[in-house]
């Protein structure tokens, strides 16, 4: 199978610009769902924690069980399946999510400000607070999300200002119902970076930390170097005449002699099929033909073949996103670390 670099030096250089932009590493909520992006859950919690980041966000309570000794701090973004632990917060989604928790819990509610997809809207504020308390939640924080911080349009902004309206109504409904020291927090990368005086208590950041943020060029933040690089081996090599066909469906012909080999990276790994018949590795070397399930064919007879080291290109020959290419990737791939 293929197997994957971890490049340590990048993920810290990436930490250390959003480190300079949250002004504190306290501030930094590393997103690690999804298998951390692909890139390996105890993996990233691991080398995060070297570096002194102590919260983290994550989908489920299974995965925040996995890393809860590398963090202060834990947000479950989706599942009420409450685990013991101290360091766990759990998110209400919505009104009737709130009766799932029982007492003592600690929760961060969402509120749509925006998106229309997850979290309550700002005229049920006073209902959930009145529930919250009902159910004897431990309220610790209000957020929402944006749909369109990587885009140059009014969205952001608009999301924002209902963003602060909801603020400030939280802020009195926490005060007339007895929840203290009440946190805030709205940003993932994107909107991080269009913050230029950051001055939230928290960001939740993840593809920024992954080296593979790709936004419109007048947001663009420079320095970012992705973290996760694609190995693959050589199965076996053959010497194509001008005119053979390779792969399923016989789509690719060669033009000339050539030697093709064939690596141990297909879409049963991770390896979007959408590539097929168009994609160059960063050396240049073309893939030929479709990507099958256990393996894809390359012009080359090198035994080792770097396939991708930025999802950011490679998603442009798949049709879709870095967060895409990444998430594919599946566990049971080797990781190893780097730099
Ligand atoms: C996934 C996610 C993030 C992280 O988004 P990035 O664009 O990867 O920084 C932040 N907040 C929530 C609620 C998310 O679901």
């Amino acid at each position: 199978m293929a197997y994957i670099k971890l490049n340590k030096t990048n993920f810290f250089n990436n930490l250390n610009i959003i480190k300079e932009h949250t002004k504190s590493v306290e501030k930094i909520a590393l997103v690690l769902k999804d298998n951390a992006y692909g890139h390996g859950l105890t993996e990233m919690a691991s080398l995060a924690s070297e570096y002194g980041i102590k919260r983290a966000v994550v989908r489920t309570s299974e995965e925040a069980k996995k890393i809860e000794e590398f963090f202060e701090y834990i947000l479950v973004l989706s599942d009420t399946t409450v685990v013991k632990s101290e360091k766990v917060r759990y998110t209400i989604n919505s009104l009737n999510s709130i009766s799932k928790f029982s007492n003592g819990t600690k929760v961060e509610l969402k509120v749509d400000t925006g998106m229309h997809r997850n979290g309550i809207s700002k005229s049920e504020l006073n209902e959930a607070f009145s529930k919250i308390k009902e159910v004897g939640l431990v309220l610790e924080a209000v957020f929402t999300h944006h749909s369109s911080a990587d885009e140059l349009t009014s969205e952001w902004f608009s999301q924002n200002c209902n963003f602060k309206i909801v603020k400030e109504e939280a802020s009195k409904l926490a005060e007339e119902f007895g929840f203290t020291q009440l946190r805030f927090h709205s940003s993932n990368s994107a909107s991080l970076f269009r913050h230029s005086n950051f001055d939230e208590d928290m960001a939740r950041v993840g593809i920024a930390a992954y080296g593979c943020m790709s936004l419109p060029s007048s947001l663009r933040v420079e320095g970012f170097k992705p973290v996760l690089s694609l190995y693959a081996q050589k199965i076996s090599s053959r010497d194509l005449q001008k005119g053979q066909r390779v792969g399923y469906g016989s789509t690719y012909e060669s033009s000339r002699d050539l030697i093709i080999s064939n690596y141990n990276f297909g879409y049963g790994d991770g390896f979007l099929r959408s590539c097929s018949n168009n994609y160059s590795t960063p050396e240049g070397i073309e893939l030929a033909g479709r990507v099958s399930m256990d393996n894809s064919s390359f012009v080359s007879d090198s035994d080792e073949l770097l396939i991708f080291n930025d999802a950011i290109e490679i998603a442009k020959s798949a049709g879709t996103i870095s967060y895409e290419v990444l998430t594919s990737l599946k566990s049971d791939i080797r990781r190893e670390i780097v730099g």
